[in-house]
């Protein structure tokens, strides 16, 4: 008896795609496209016996119990009778995935959707309810997904008798060649809608909009993407739904700015409040906050709030807010404050005699003076 698995290459144990798997991949080095020589052709011959008792699961059990298909024929090279399963069957990757042969069937998973939702950064913060309204394809109603009008059936395709298939046989070089193509009459299914269902028209599913409450969880940022099982386009054929992608999308907030998990904001300090220092009451998600300006309080200064930022995603623990002081400097003063300024100044010992201002880093300046004046 011919040793079908050594031929393949592979175990006794090997799985149905292992199998295809290995055929493949010697089928393409044995093909008499790619490989010319006489005894590539037997070689392919015999690869493709093996394939073809190997991948179907009935010829390979009898196989194992020690019944050769190909045994009662006369065995391989004797050139007639021969057959094999459909080549481009093996490299196109056609077949159902069981490896078994016969009609497909109509029932099949559906894809999964993408929906976009729009939610507010406080629901980033804490995570929050949305509803959500989408379109997708759902199971008819009338036929149940079965594709019929209620009350009628499906009736074998006389074309492939309900194998789904259908066969062509050719003389080559290499004997009788079988090939066996999806049946073009009802387009595989082995079957035929006789009336189709009116509301899907034989699909059995219809497109429908529907509106799901959504939970979206603390911590979300646009691009995360959420995923609900079952919730996506249904089947053909009343097959199962693929899954629903919700992808999320914060709207701009107009005081705080994200980043990763912290938040950010920016307070305007007048000059007077950032050097004499005082208290400011900030609205936060979490409510008011007494914010703290100490005396001295340089522009640009960052308060940090600890906590009061966005919940980690899957977890509860939350990042940070900062504050930025933006130290504001009076633009117009009348004359009377500027008689203030320039006293303060003066008291200061930020001005010359001669009436002008001191840069603070007069240190610097100094320097360049002595420079110039070549000392
Ligand atoms: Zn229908
Ligand atoms: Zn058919």
């Amino acid at each position: 008896m011919n040793d079908y698995y050594a031929t393949i290459g592979v175990s006794r144990e090997a799985s149905a795609e292992e199998i295809k798997r290995a055929y493949r991949k010697q089928a393409r080095k044995l093909h008499p496209d790619v490989n010319p020589s006489e005894e590539a052709a037997e070689q392919f011959k015999a690869l493709s016996q093996a394939y073809e008792v190997l991948s179907d699961p009935q010829k390979r059990q009898q196989y194992d119990m020690g019944v050769d298909p190909f045994g009662a024929r006369g065995g391989a090279g004797q050139g007639q009778g021969f057959s094999f399963t459909d080549i481009m069957d093996a490299f196109f990757g056609g077949g159902s995935p069981t490896g078994g042969r016969g009609p497909r069937s109509r029932e099949q998973r559906g894809q999964d959707a993408l929906v976009p939702l729009e939610i507010d950064l406080r629901d980033a913060v804490f995570g929050g309810e949305s509803d959500l309204t989408f379109d997708t394809a759902v199971t008819c109603q009338v036929c149940s997904g079965e594709g019929s009008r209620p009350g009628t059936g499906k009736r074998t395709c006389g074309v492939c008798n309900g194998v789904g298939q259908v066969q062509e046989i050719q003389n080559s070089f290499l004997g009788q060649v079988r090939t066996t193509r999806p049946c073009g009459s009802c387009r595989g299914f082995g079957e035929v809608i006789t009336d189709p269902c009116f509301d899907c028209s034989g699909e059995g599913r219809v497109r429908d909009r529907r509106t799901i409450s959504l939970k979206v969880p603390a911590g979300v940022d646009t691009g995360t993407r959420i995923q609900l099982g079952g919730e996506g386009e249904a089947g053909p054929g009343g097959g199962p739904s693929g899954d629903l992608y919700v992808e999320i999308h914060v709207r701009k907030h107009s005081v705080f700015q994200r980043q990763a998990d912290d938040l950010h904001c920016s307070v305007e300090v007048p000059m007077t409040a950032a050097a004499l220092g005082t208290t400011l009451t900030l609205d936060t998600f979490d409510g008011e906050r007494e914010l703290e300006i100490k005396a001295g309080t340089q522009p640009g200064e960052v308060l940090t709030l600890r906590g009061q930022g966005v919940t980690h995603l899957r977890s509860s623990a939350r990042g940070d807010l900062h504050v930025h002081a933006n130290v504001r400097t009076p633009t117009k003063v009348d004359h009377q404050q500027e008689e203030l300024l320039r006293q303060l100044a003066k008291e200061r010992g930020e001005e010359t005699p001669d009436g002008r201002l001191q840069p603070v880093n007069q240190g610097i300046f100094g320097r360049l003076r002595d420079a110039f004046a070549g000392r």
